[in-house]
């Protein structure tokens, strides 16, 4: 408002003397009021209008008077915040005579300052907090989300797609042509991403392969329609990352398992004790993972069935986790699961030992300090490496599922470390001070990630991608 007082006083070409006495004030008291330093009374500012022969109204807005003014408020603010104070740096006083430029290159450089503090979101231990929160959220809903259902259902009609039939590609050309898109198997396809969308040009870009549209590009092909579908913008932060991928990767499994189709073939096979992450599979052309996702969404609102699942990587390491089952997953400080060791008699390690085939089903029941569980696991060779998929419950649930009776029966303690976390103390004393091992850098999930509008994609080769495609 003091702004806004200077402003209108200076038009009329008023000394602060000259104002004052028009609206009963010393010229000191109305310094004090154009400065900031005291705020007028509702009868002042309608003295100081009268004086200044306008609406008190005029003197009310917030917008500053002049982007002169703009500059120099948003520098008092900037010097105002903590994250500037606490860098210790000298206060800079503007007055009429500092310049403009001097004014806009001051606070340019503090809105870069604000911008680089704001991408650092994206550390590891910023995205393990990020994974520790997302997952707590993920569990507090049973993993399942309605209104994402709701799209899911509106995306199957419209492709025209048969619910109870896995999705075919004349379903997802027709979905594609439905949203205004146009499909393009290109073979330079920027080397960090998956597929692009240009909504310039109503196109969808993805990798030129063997079969492209036979299956194994559907969740892509879904999620990159899921994220225009769902209105996401570039993310603001990681957690906003995430949160986008996990509800891309949700749509994708519900347009490709739909609600209306998984519900009556899980409950089926629930009645006749037979539920099967296999047969779930098949039944709609997906991938063990996704139909192992897709399971855990369904499992607990609709067929009464508590469920952790895990993807480990065959060092150990784990790479995600779900669970409202009460399983303990390690977790690190931060509350996060991702890069921590799962216990090694736990079955998402010992189907790695289990030496079975990718289609033979490996079940174990592992006995540990919160109750027993049975669990299912598969593995899954991918460009990063083996992983296994591994889907459970508690032991008492076990009798719904095909092969609900293991005669593998393991024991674990972890979290207590001397389960598994520490070596045996027999060859501890053997080898303890003799060994120097060199420790391989840390998987993906552990590395910082890069910071940027989209996590991992160098957004030069993806705009330069889009400018040498022909129209
Ligand atoms: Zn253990």
């Amino acid at each position: 408002m003091g702004r806004r007082i200077r402003h209108f006083r200076l038009q009329r070409g008023l000394r602060l003397a000259q104002l004052g006495t028009a609206a009963g004030r010393s010229a000191s008291g109305m310094s004090a009021f154009e400065n900031g330093h005291r705020v007028p009374t509702l009868a002042q500012i309608g003295a100081i209008a009268a004086a200044l022969g306008i609406s008190p109204r005029l003197l009310l807005e917030p917008a500053p008077p002049s982007p002169r003014d703009a500059l120099e408020i948003e520098w008092e603010r900037v010097q105002r915040d903590t994250a500037w104070l606490a860098r210790g740096l000298p206060r800079l006083k503007t007055t009429r005579t500092t310049p403009t430029a001097v004014l806009e290159a001051l606070v340019g450089l503090a809105r870069e300052l604000a911008q680089a503090r704001s991408e650092r979101v994206a550390t590891p231990e910023e995205a393990r907090r990020a994974n520790a929160a997302l997952r707590l959220e993920m569990r507090q809903h049973d993993d399942y989300f309605p209104e994402l259902e709701e799209v899911a259902a509106e995306l199957v009609e419209l492709a025209g797609h048969d619910p109870a039939e896995p999705m075919s590609p004349a379903d997802l050309a027709n979905l594609a042509s439905k949203l205004g898109f146009e499909l393009r198997f290109v073979n330079d396809l920027p080397q960090t991403t998956r597929s692009v969308l240009d909504t310039k040009r109503r196109r969808l870009y993805l990798p030129l392969r063997a079969g492209s549209m036979s299956g194994s590009q559907r969740p892509a092909i879904l999620q990159a329609f899921g994220s225009h579908v769902l209105g996401h913008g570039e993310p603001s932060d990681y957690m906003g990352f995430l949160r986008q991928r996990v509800e891309a990767n949700y749509l994708a499994g519900a347009v490709l398992a739909p609600l209306s189709a998984a519900v009556p073939l899980l409950g089926g096979a629930k009645a006749r004790h037979q539920l099967s992450i296999e047969d779930f599979r098949d039944a709609f052309a997906v991938s063990y993972e996704m139909a192992a996702h897709r399971f855990v969404n369904l499992a607990t609102r609709h067929l009464n069935i508590r469920v952790h699942f895990a993807k480990v990587h065959s060092s150990g390491v784990i790479h995600k986790s779900y669970e409202n089952d009460g399983v303990l997953f390690p977790t690190d400080p931060l509350g996060a699961t991702e890069g921590q060791f799962m216990c090694r008699y736990w079955a998402g390690r010992n189907v790695f030992d289990a030496a079975c085939g990718g289609s033979q089903r490996y079940v174990q029941l592992t006995t540990t300090p919160n109750g027993t569980y049975w669990v299912t696991a598969h593995l899954k060779q991918t460009r990063d490496g083996l992983f296994s998929v591994s889907t459970g419950c508690r032991a008492e649930d076990a009798k719904w599922f095909l092969d609900g009776d293991s005669q593998i029966r393991l024991r674990s303690d972890c979290p207590d470390r001397s389960c598994c976390q520490v070596p045996p103390a027999a060859l501890a004393d053997e080898w303890s001070g003799w060994a120097w091992p060199s420790a391989r850098p840390h998987s993906s999930v552990l590395a910082a990630m890069p910071a940027g509008a989209f996590p991992g994609v160098d957004l030069t080769d993806v705009y330069e991608f889009l400018e040498r495609q022909p129209n």
